[in-house]
Parts: C-alpha cells; sequence; structure tokens
C-alpha cells in the first residue's frame, strides 16, 4: 500500500498487524484494525490481573494477545503500531527493523484511514512544541466552532485520534477539520503524514532520554512540516522553529508564517498597541493589517499564551477563518486546569496555579508573567538545569519556598544568581508539605505580590501527577484564606 494514500477496507483485510501495549491508543488502534478485517495481536511486557481483564475483552472481539513478552516479533508481522511511550530503541521496533517490517504510530494509522472508504477526509491543523500544545491546539477548536465549522481537539489529547477519524462515535462524524496536538513522540511515528498547515511554537531540550540528543528531537518536531500545503507557522522569536521551516519540504505555495509579541512584519501576526493583527493573511501583506482581537480577549493574558493565541489564529487564519471568528474563539476559550490558573486572592495576595509547568522552559515563561512573585519550585529535575531560569527570572523574586527530591539543584541556582532573594528549603516530603510551603510563601508575600506554584520539575517524587499537585497547592490557598477570614 502506498504510505500516502488514503486506504480502503481491502487494503487491511487479512494483514497482520501487531500493536506495542495494551493502553488506551493501542486497544483503540487494535479495535480499529481488527475492525477493518486486519488480523491484530498485541503484545505487552505486562502479565498483571488488569493486563488479563484486558486482553480478555479483546480476545473476545477476536483480537489476539499476548502478555508478558513484548521484545519478540510475532510470526507473519506486516506493520507494527507503537504507542506512545515506547523506546525507539524497544527491542519489539529492533525486531521489525531487522525483519524489514514498517513501525508506525496512532497518528500514522490515523492518517492512512482517513477519508477511508469514500468519508469525507477533514483537513489536519496541527500543532506541536516544547510547551503550550494542548493550550493551543484548544484554542485553535475554540476558534474554528465560532467560525461555525466542526471540529474536534485531538491527538495528544481526548479521544484516541483513530476513532475521531474513522467516526465511531457519531460526535465526530462528519467533522470539517481537525485540530490536531502531536507530541515529538507521535511525530516520530508519523512518516506519511502530509497536513494542511502546522506550526511548532517553541523548542527546548526535553524528553531528550527518549529521542537521543537535541537534533534528534528537533528533527521529529520539524516533521510536522513535511509536505504542508498551505503554512508553516512559526514562532519568531525561537529562530529554531523558523530552522525547521526552512529545513521542510513542503508543497509548491506553501507559506512560512511567523508570530512575534511585537510588531508582525509582512507574513506574520503580532500585537500592536494591545491588539492581535494579521499581516500574513490580508491582501496585500505589505501595505494591510487585519485586527483580529485585543490581548484581553486572551486568558491568562500572559506574554506566552498570547503567542499561544497567534499561533492559533494564525493556523486558523490559514484554513480561512474570518477575523470575527477569532476574536469570538478566544474569548469563549477558557484554559485546562492547572495552567496558569488563577486561585484566590488571598490578603492582596494573588495565588497562581502552574502545576502544569514541569519543565524550565514552562516555567520560565510564566514567572515572566507577574512581578514581584514569591515562588513555589521543586520536584524532580529529569536532568535539567535551572540557571537560566534563575538567572532570567532573578529581577522579579520576592522569596522562594522549594521543596521536592531535587530541590538543592534549583537552591544551587538561587545562590548562584540571586543570592539575595529568600529562599525556605523546605525539607520534608509529608503530605502536609504543600500546605507549610504556601503558609511559608503568604510569609514572604507582600500585599500586590502573586504566588506562584510553577515547580519547573516534574511531581511524581511527592505527589500522583501534576493535577494532584496542583489540587493540593489550591486547596492550601483556601485553607489560608478560611485562616484569615
Ligand atoms: P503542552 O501540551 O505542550 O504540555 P500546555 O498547553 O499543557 O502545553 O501548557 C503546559 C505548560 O507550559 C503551561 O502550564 C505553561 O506553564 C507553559 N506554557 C504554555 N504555553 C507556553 C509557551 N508558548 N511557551 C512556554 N511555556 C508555555
Amino acid at each position: 500500500m502506498g504510505s500516502q494514500e488514503v486506504t480502503t477496507a481491502a487494503d487491511w483485510q487479512g494483514m497482520h498487524i501487531t500493536v506495542a501495549g495494551l493502553g488506551v491508543s493501542g486497544i483503540s488502534a487494535a479495535r480499529a484494525l481488527a475492525g477493518l478485517g486486519a488480523s491484530v495481536t498485541v503484545v505487552d511486557e505486562g502479565d498483571s490481573p488488569a493486563h488479563r481483564e484486558r486482553a480478555a475483552l479483546l480476545e473476545q472481539q477476536g483480537i489476539g494477545v499476548r502478555l508478558g513478552d513484548a521484545g519478540t516479533l510475532p510470526e507473519g508481522t506486516g506493520l507494527v503500531v507503537t504507542s506512545p511511550g515506547w523506546k525507539p530503541d524497544s527491542p519489539l521496533f529492533l525486531a521489525a527493523a531487522e525483519a524489514g517490517v514498517d513501525v508506525v504510530g496512532d497518528v500514522e494509522i490515523a492518517w492512512r484511514l482517513r477519508g477511508h472508504d469514500g468519508r469525507r477526509a477533514a483537513p489536519w491543523l496541527a500543532v506541536t512544541g516544547t510547551n503550550g500544545k494542548t493550550t493551543t491546539t484548544r484554542m485553535l477548536a475554540s476558534i474554528l466552532t465560532a467560525a461555525g465549522l466542526r471540529t474536534a481537539a485531538v491527538g495528544n489529547i481526548g479521544t484516541p485520534i483513530v476513532d475521531v477519524v474513522l467516526g465511531t462515535d457519531e460526535a465526530y462524524a462528519d467533522l470539517d477539520v481537525l485540530a490536531v496536538e502531536l507530541s515529538s513522540y507521535q511525530l516520530h511515528w508519523a512518516p506519511s503524514l502530509r497536513v494542511h498547515s502546522a506550526a511548532v511554537l517553541n523548542l527546548a531540550p526535553d524528553h531528550l532520554d527518549w529521542h537521543g540528543s537535541m537534533a534528534a528531537y528537533a528533527a521529529d518536531k520539524g516533521r510536522v512540516y513535511e509536505g504542508n500545503r498551505v503554512a508553516c507557522v512559526y514562532n519568531a522569536a525561537d529562530g529554531a522553529t523558523e530552522d525547521l521551516v526552512r529545513a521542510a519540504d513542503v508543497e509548491e505555495g506553501c507559506r512560512a508564517v511567523g508570530f512575534t509579541l511585537g510588531t508582525p512584519g509582512p507574513s506574520q501576526l503580532g500585537v500592536v498597541d494591545g491588539i492581535l493583527v494579521d499581516r500574513a493573511f490580508v491582501e496585500d501583506r505589505h501595505r494591510q493589517a487585519q485586527e483580529l482581537a485585543e490581548v484581553a480577549d486572551v486568558r491568562p493574558p500572559a506574554p506566552h499564551n498570547i503567542a499561544n493565541a497567534l499561533a492559533a489564529a494564525a493556523l486558523a487564519r490559514a484554513y480561512g477563518v474570518p477575523a470575527k471568528a477569532v476574536r469570538d474563539g478566544l474569548r469563549a476559550f477558557s484554559p485546562d486546569a492547572h495552567r496558569i490558573e488563577h486561585v484566590a486572592e488571598v490578603d492582596g495576595v494573588a495565588y497562581v496555579d502552574d502545576s502544569k509547568a514541569t519543565n524550565t522552559h514552562a516555567a520560565q515563561a510564566s514567572l515572566a508573567a507577574y512581578e514581584p512573585i514569591v515562588w513555589i519550585a521543586g520536584g524532580l529535575a529529569k536532568g535539567a538545569t535551572f540557571d537560566e531560569l534563575v538567572a532570567a527570572s532573578a529581577g522579579r523574586l520576592r522569596g522562594v519556598v522549594l521543596f521536592g527530591a531535587d530541590r538543592a539543584l534549583v537552591r544551587e541556582a538561587l545562590t548562584r544568581h540571586a543570592p539575595e532573594v529568600p529562599v525556605v528549603d523546605l525539607d520534608r516530603t509529608d503530605t502536609g508539605t504543600m500546605s507549610a510551603a504556601v503558609r511559608e510563601a503568604a510569609r514572604l508575600a507582600r500585599p500586590g505580590d502573586t504566588v506562584l506554584l510553577a515547580p519547573a520539575c516534574a511531581s511524581m517524587d511527592m505527589f500522583t501527577n501534576y493535577n494532584q499537585r496542583g489540587d493540593l497547592f489550591a486547596a492550601a490557598v483556601r485553607e489560608l484564606g478560611a485562616a484569615g477570614a
């Protein structure tokens, strides 16, 4: 089967497909492919009662499952479908490479299935980057909806993309256009993806253990631009994203469109006097500018989030959406929890939960949005260093409260770049730690300050995940408010 062509059921009939991993996306891919007549085997290393329960359900549907061995390739495999998180050097993939068998991800499957058997193939508008993907993708979906289009935010979020493309769920039948969030892993395994338009929001070191190097990570992100038809949207403040556009092989006539927080040049979207302005999708980009929305229409109006809004607007405009829908869509959008979420104001101090800032690049963006700040940080550093972040933010810090496994790394960076700033180091990991951190932060803060939870670290040393970390922060802030009332 030609990798770029839309497939028909006959292409999948009787094909032997091995699906890696019994997780949500693996199960969804297995069901979809079996439904098309392929002969599917799911393999998973695990063999717990939970695994067996899931396996039994799939077996009832005629899907083969092999538990306790994810390293060898089942006999006769013609295609391997990966799950997110499996490393490229997993034994199963090495065995596939040796046997000359293609390895692809759920996004590649969805791409090959779009327009399957005469269905309408909705174009894809894709978003990737180190930070801001989910927010931007959801902003884009909101703008497209405001334009009266049937759309969904999919990919790395929400319903598995294979199910959406197949329209198995009525909510996704007959969509006009998709807003697709793509992770670097998904892009790595989607060799034939060629979308309508795509944006790379930013590029900072992340997931390097998976990709092997920054160059490999960037190259996987850059795949999103390959074969773009209308626009490659890049971040004018992040040269690496523009380099990826230059390196991409795109369709004739596809344009490079930048977004900037400054005044936009021709072929850019930017900001002028508090107004989001489009100088790319106008008739005469050298003389004309189209007003899209006000900065105040974007929530929260933090600089990095204005950048997200501009990227979403650029993709929507590339798809031909009118300016008014950009404004209406941004106004209708509300951010997900734990992403610069204003929790409460207590004694004149604002408390903001950015628990989703799990790496230094994200934390730096939210620290740039407030001043003065009492910063709550720490957790698992995942190999990161904190010098750049602390040096860039030192002037805004009223004080810092640290907790978590790798807090010493943050503290050392503070000693080097912000020696005057008071630091409270919480040497505890019990369930009351977050409350203690919030109380310490309240003590350091003065009216007009912002207490910002932006840990710059992963949460798993002390919390179940970043959601729980943020929920405990909010609960501690409420406690504080009640105590003061
Ligand atoms: P992703 O889906 O890429 O993880 P999210 O939209 O969930 O991104 O945002 C994750 C965190 O990244 C936010 O809590 C915020 O701290 C930070 N962030 C969001 N947008 C940006 C951006 N454009 N640049 C830098 N950091 C950002």
